[in-house]
């Protein structure tokens, strides 16, 4: 009898935790930061109208959609990337920058992505202590070696929702080697208040070569099921991602929707300010109970149930006890934060079923 040979995927894939997203079976959905509105009617419109030509290939390079981008965002076209969502993005830039012996650069409770990313292609990821749930930018710049080659800061960052400013940014970039890519993932920049010290890191793109910002349709844009996300970055470091995307990776509905939904500026505004308004309600509701909610500017917040009395500390508990009343929400153990549970904002009428549903909880 012959050993049975199987074939045996490259080093680092088998160390992978798949990612498990938000779950869905339930009526008030509020475990993967979609957009609480719903996609704009304009995107809706859109998407209707290709239904027809979809035996077509789409524009293999996005062009419409990059040139609607570069006229929103005041961008040079010629350096914006479409992707199939951001995810697909990120994993691009890990694949074309780094590999076996490499490190990839991230904060400790930093989005999941980007250590699975850095396993997919065999490099090391090293995850930097976060002061106050927040990314230390000493503590990362404490962690470069010559053999990092990304360093990954959502900003803001999820689950945490919090953020460096536009200072903050800088000063992580100005101590990083020319040879490490700072990629900036502002998923959730659209959220946050204008006039503020936030900063999407796109000052950072326009001055440097080795920093890339990407962004996404999934979050305010609510486009999630399209798969749409950009980036923005230095020429070479685009030429890069154009050589090893797929010719054709982003969907001629998603390109139709996107550049639809990027003229809804009416739409976009109303999502923003329910999302502030809301969240802020939202927040002043759970500090009521007594709960610690973390200081978010993005469309979710962190809340942690340490320092309940007995049997109410149990984030896990909540959770369940929410699920029953058909309410979804994340658990984050997968972050390192098994105290806490992150809750998307959703409509008026949802946030409010989350707090009474909580009240219940802490009480019962
Ligand atoms: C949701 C999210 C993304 C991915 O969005 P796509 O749907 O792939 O565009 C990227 N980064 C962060 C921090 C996110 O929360």
């Amino acid at each position: 009898m012959s050993t049975p040979i199987a074939p045996v995927p490259r080093p680092g894939i088998m160390d992978i935790a798949p990612y498990i997203g938000g779950e869905a079976a339930g009526t008030i959905r509020l475990a993967s930061n979609e957009g609480a509105l719903g996609p704009s009617p304009k995107a809706m419109e859109a998407y209707a109208r290709v239904a027809g030509s979809i035996h077509r290939y789409p524009d293999g390079g996005s062009t419409e959609l990059r040139e609607a981008l570069a006229k929103r965002f005041n961008l040079d076209a010629g350096r914006i990337v479409c992707g199939a969502g951001s995810d697909e993005l990120i994993g691009l830039l890990v694949r074309a920058y780094a590999g076996v012996g490499d490190e990839v650069l991230y904060s400790q409770h930093g989005f999941l992505m980007y250590p699975i990313a850095a396993k997919s292609v065999g490099a090391t990821p090293v995850a930097a202590p976060e002061t106050n749930l927040k990314t230390d930018v000493d503590a990362m710049l404490a962690r470069v070696t010559p053999r990092t080659k990304i360093v990954f800061v959502a900003n803001p960052n999820n689950p945490t929702g919090s953020y460096l400013t536009g200072e903050e940014l800088a000063r992580l970039h100005a101590g990083l080697p020319p040879t490490a890519l700072l990629v900036i993932d502002a998923a959730y920049a659209e959220f946050a208040p204008p006039g503020g010290d936030y900063s999407s890191g796109v000052e950072l793109v326009e001055k440097h070569a080795n920093v890339v910002m990407t962004r996404t349709f999934s979050k305010i844009f609510a486009l999630g099921s399209l798969r749409l996300g950009w980036s923005y970055s230095s020429a070479p470091v685009a030429d890069v991602l154009n050589r090893v995307r797929g010719p054709f990776n982003v969907s001629g509905a998603a390109q139709a929707a996107g550049v639809a939904a990027l003229e809804d500026a009416e739409f976009l505004e109303r999502a923003r300010a329910h999302n502030e308004g809301c969240r802020t309600w939202f927040v002043g509701e759970l500090k009521a109970l007594g709960l610690t909610v973390h200081p978010s500017i993005a469309n979710f917040v962190l809340v942690s149930f340490q320092g309940q009395k007995p049997g109410k500390d149990d984030a896990e508990a909540a959770r369940q006890f929410l699920k029953d009343r058909g309410i979804l929400v994340r658990q984050m153990n997968a972050y390192g934060l098994p105290d806490c549970l992150r809750v998307t904002i959703g409509t008026d009428e949802e946030m409010r079923a989350v707090a009474d549903a909580l009240k219940g909880f802490l009480a019962g």
